[in-house]
């Protein structure tokens, strides 16, 4: 029994800004100050431990619903005060509380998920990855999501700087642009040519496209190799996507906004409808819901792939790492994609001197107790945009 005593969340500020744009709008970390786009810390206090669990909301621009005031409100006056006095290693019992008490909430439970994760490590004296399976690949091979730009020469600048500069060979380039498919194509020629063959390029438009232009854009894109097709329409679209997957004829074929829960894998292995699953912890509301999609997808036969944008957050990169680092090669598709928590866009403030860094487009998963990340208390008190406490007295 590792009775749950206390519960801190935080909302942090974050120094740097990310700025992004996608079919689906523009992504913004917000200004500094502003709740928008923070990230929310959480922190179990349990028989002399501390679990830390950090995810940042990604929306505007996305399609989560969550935010940093949902977070907070789900987690301070419904989850938190329900989880005081449950023991930490229920985890069955704490996914059920979280479904009868406040359905859905992914980025809320995602958060206490690898809080969770982090105290049970730092329990047994076990890296995260040995809860989920074991270590499976140490080194974790990373991919680069290369945002749309202004003119397709920054937009090429920034796929040859994640080649270049930090040794990455997967890039995902992001697709929907305003000029249609045929801009899109533009900029994956422009990108093929720059970084050669020996690069994988995978396309994201992010839902913006129909079927028709899906499958015409296929077409156009055979002359230069595309490695992979992200969500390119409608997340409920399953026919849609079963459609385009046989007109791919073997690009392989990626869903994401169409992938939010167990029950979204199910579907989409029923329908056929995609070659590989997109795993973010935060959408699905952490590393059990995680395991479980990855359960369905290799009974199914579909590989998975591990994503989270995790800006500034070593934290959150860090449960993605696990999770990838305890999942056999074969079942991947061949890179993660939570590069931006690891310095490459400015440091994690509240982590000043990481150990947990990318090195020739790989990083190797911390093999400390827990998550392996251990934050800065002085800079956490620093950024401390606001912090709540719930105790047994709530
Ligand atoms: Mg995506």
């Amino acid at each position: 029994m590792l009775r749950i005593e206390r519960i801190e969340v935080f909302v942090t500020d974050l120094p740097g800004r990310l700025r992004r744009r996608m079919s689906s709008g523009g992504y913004d970390t917000g200004a500094g100050g502003s709740w928008i786009g923070k990230p929310v810390l959480v922190k179990l206090h349990a028989g002399g431990l501390v679990g830390l669990g950090q995810i940042r909301p990604i929306s505007p621009g996305h399609w989560m619903p969550d935010t940093v005031y949902s977070m907070l409100h789900a987690i301070t006056d419904y989850f938190g005060p329900r989880l005081i006095g449950m023991d930490a290693f229920d985890m069955a019992g704490i996914e059920r509380m979280f479904d009868v008490t406040l359905p859905y909430n992914p980025n809320a439970r995602a958060a206490i998920d690898h809080a969770l994760h982090d105290l049970l490590g730092k329990a047994t004296g076990q890296p995260v990855y040995n809860l989920l399976g074991g270590l499976r690949q140490p080194d974790v091979p990373l991919e680069w999501s290369v945002s749309m730009q202004d003119t397709r020469e920054e937009m090429i600048d920034e796929a040859a700087r994640a080649v270049e500069a930090f040794g990455i060979e997967v890039l995902c380039l992001k697709a929907g642009e305003p000029g249609g498919w045929r801009q899109d194509l533009g900029n994956f020629a422009a990108a093929r040519d720059r970084l050669g063959p020996d690069i994988l390029i995978g396309i994201d438009p992010n839902t913006g496209w129909t079927r028709h232009e899906t499958i015409q854009a296929l077409d156009g894109y055979r002359a230069y190799r595309l490695d992979y097709l992200e969500q390119p329409i409608e997340r409920r679209d399953l026919q849609g996507m079963a459609e385009i997957r046989r007109a791919a004829r073997g690009v392989p074929l990626m869903a994401d906004e169409a992938m939010t829960s167990p029950a979204d894998a199910l579907a989409l292995a029923k329908a056929d409808a995609a070659d590989v699953l997109c795993i973010k912890p935060y959408k699905l509301g952490g590393l059990r819901p995680a395991k479980r999609v990855a359960a369905i997808a290799e009974t199914a036969g579909q590989l998975l792939n591990v994503g989270g944008l995790a800006a500034f957050c070593q934290l959150e990169a860090a449960a993605a790492a696990h999770f990838y680092a305890s999942t056999p090669a074969h079942l991947m598709m061949p890179a993660g994609e939570f590069v931006f928590g690891l310095g490459v866009i400015g440091p994690d403030p509240l982590v000043p001197e990481p150990k947990f860094t990318i090195k020739n487009g790989k990083t190797r998963v911390p093999n400390a107790p827990g998550l392996g990340v251990e934050i800065d208390e002085d800079a956490l008190q620093r950024l401390t945009l606001h912090r709540v406490e719930v105790t047994e007295n709530d």
